[in-house]
């Protein structure tokens, strides 16, 4: 669908040291002890991971969820220390149309704005930012499958809802989830040459919620324990299955824990 695309590195054979990008505190909280970090640190072999989060806002206390602060956070840390790989999981809306349903995963092929609209050439495509991520087609399918997600296109933007242009571009560009973050690193990474991987849990359904449903905030407030506790599970799969898989060579199989 989108005319122009910016490609990730692909995976390092041996990350040393990942980052890993988690928007909310709440959703962080169960993932750190699932991978057992200590203080946001911790290691699965040999890989080295820290945790990233932009925290709360000094003015309303509330975490610093969206683009903006994904970006400077990121920015922020890479200029202090450059990791090999930089990992997101998080929440987004999933589409019911799509097949999808509450806490159901999805890992990111691609990203892009969907709320970024300017109709001048080049400037539409910069502005999109169309982001493939880092794995090969056939890498992706075999994590996914290990994790039991699908695999699609994670579209991001500044808003919780959506509008009804926006609707109409998430069925063209058969996008199965949005959130508010991922395209922003998508775009750090493109810019500094840095793979990313993405995982996301489902705490609502856009569909649903656009044409009458429950409310996305209403939802994501409902389901976002659940979803967590997902996303948790799955994280020290993904992290496996994107450092000590390589460095030992071993296929990661569906059944590995
Ligand atoms: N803290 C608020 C809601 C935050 S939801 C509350 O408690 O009501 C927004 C966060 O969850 C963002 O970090 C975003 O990435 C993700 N998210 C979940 N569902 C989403 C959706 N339908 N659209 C966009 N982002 C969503």
């Amino acid at each position: 669908m989108p005319d122009w695309t910016y490609e990730l590195p692909p995976l390092p054979a041996q990350p040393r040291r990942v980052l890993l990008f988690i928007a909310m505190g709440s959703e962080a909280a169960p993932i750190a002890h699932a991978l057992q970090l200590e203080h946001g640190r911790g290691r699965i072999g040999q890989t080295e991971i820290e945790l990233l989060s932009p925290g709360p806002d000094p003015i309303t206390g509330i975490d610093r969820i969206g683009p903006v602060y994904a970006a400077w956070s990121l920015t922020r840390a890479i200029a202090t220390r450059r990791p090999d790989l930089v990992v997101n999981i998080g929440t987004a809306g999933g589409f019911a149309a799509a097949g999808l349903g509450i806490a159901d995963l999805v890992l990111a092929r691609d990203t892009m704005f969907h709320d970024a609209r300017v109709a001048l050439p080049g400037f539409d495509a910069l502005s999109r930012a169309h982001a493939r991520l880092s794995a090969e087609d056939a890498r992706l399918d075999s994590v996914a499958a290990a994790l039991g997600a699908r695999v699609g296109l994670v579209s991001s933007g500044s808003s919780l809802d959506a509008t009804d242009g926006e609707m109409a571009l998430f069925a063209r560009s058969r996008t199965l989830a949005k959130d508010m973050e991922l395209a922003a690193l998508a775009s750090v990474c493109a810019a500094e040459r840095l793979p990313l991987v993405a995982l996301k849990g489902v705490t609502d359904l856009v569909d649903h919620a656009h044409a009458g449903g429950e409310p996305a905030h209403e939802a994501f407030v409902r389901n976002l324990e659940r979803t967590c506790a997902r996303l948790a599970e799955a994280a020290p799969r993904l992290l496996q299955a994107c450092s000590v898989r390589l460095a030992t060579g071993k296929p990661f199989a569906a059944t590995e824990k």
